[in-house]
């Protein structure tokens, strides 16, 4: 069964956008998985085709409103369907790479792509949606969000990767940022290849790139290190 994603948003021409290209354009192509770009605008029903109004209590800027986007959410993913509905939002839990693993492993997401200030708090608690954030740092629409969090995904679905094995040792995947590497030519600008990497010591070689990766997550990333987090032996 294949991966179908659906996207709400008001820009639907920004899809596949980047994704129709390289890997995930090319199992877009096969059918491993799908992509429906919505116009939330469709389910405005006013003559202007409203989809935003000013904030309650006052302040900057627009907000999305509940029942346009309600209808547009009934339309994408009626009562039944089995996949998870997303909202990209800087308030969510940040993507990590075991929740990309489990929307991988699903039938598909339904995401939500905000603009303006927002959506409404009460479409988020009607439509039980799961707010995701891709980091701390503001864009100006969900779907830049939505196109990185579906690149995470497709990358890991069955056939779409040339080489599965490269896959499983990625930083992250282990709890550990990923050991430095190294290609031809032998000598580049008087910085050779590290000697282990072409001792041909397969048991040496795994030894080194272990320690390499705990030492760059020690310097860069300590929190993954924090207690509680499981270093994989
Ligand atoms: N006023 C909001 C930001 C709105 S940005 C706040 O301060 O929290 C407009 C839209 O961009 C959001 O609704 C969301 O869909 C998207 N967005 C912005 N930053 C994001 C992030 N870091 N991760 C995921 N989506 C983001």
């Amino acid at each position: 069964m294949s991966f179908a994603a659906s996207v709400l948003t008001l820009y639907p021409e920004m899809f596949p956008g980047a994704l129709g290209l390289s890997l995930a354009g090319r199992a877009l192509e096969t059918g491993t998985w799908s992509l429906e770009a919505i116009q939330i605008r469709d389910f405005a029903t006013d003559r202007h085709r409203t989809v935003d109004d000013t904030p309650a209590g006052g302040g900057a800027g627009m907000v999305m409103r509940a029942d346009v986007l309600a209808k547009a959410i009934d339309h994408a993913s009626p009562p039944g369907d089995p996949r998870p509905r997303l909202l990209m939002s800087p308030r969510g839990r940040p993507l990590t790479q075991s929740r990309v693993r489990e929307l991988a492993a699903g039938p598909g997401a339904v995401i939500l792509c905000g603009r303006f200030e927002g959506v409404d708090q009460r479409l988020i608690e009607a439509r039980n949606l799961e707010e995701v954030s891709i980091g701390d740092f503001i864009l100006s629409g969900g779907e830049p969000a939505a196109l990185v969090l579906l690149d995470a995904v497709v990358r890991l679905l069955p056939g779409v990767m040339g080489n599965a094995v490269s896959g499983e040792e990625e930083s992250f995947e282990n709890g550990l940022l990923e050991h430095p590497h190294y290609t031809r030519p032998q000598e580049f600008e008087g910085r050779p290849i590290p000697d282990v990497l072409i001792s041909g010591n397969h048991k040496k070689i795994a030894k080194w790139r272990r320690a390499e990766a705990e030492k760059l997550t020690r310097e860069r990333r300590p929190d993954l290190l924090a207690p509680g987090q499981l270093l994989v032996k």
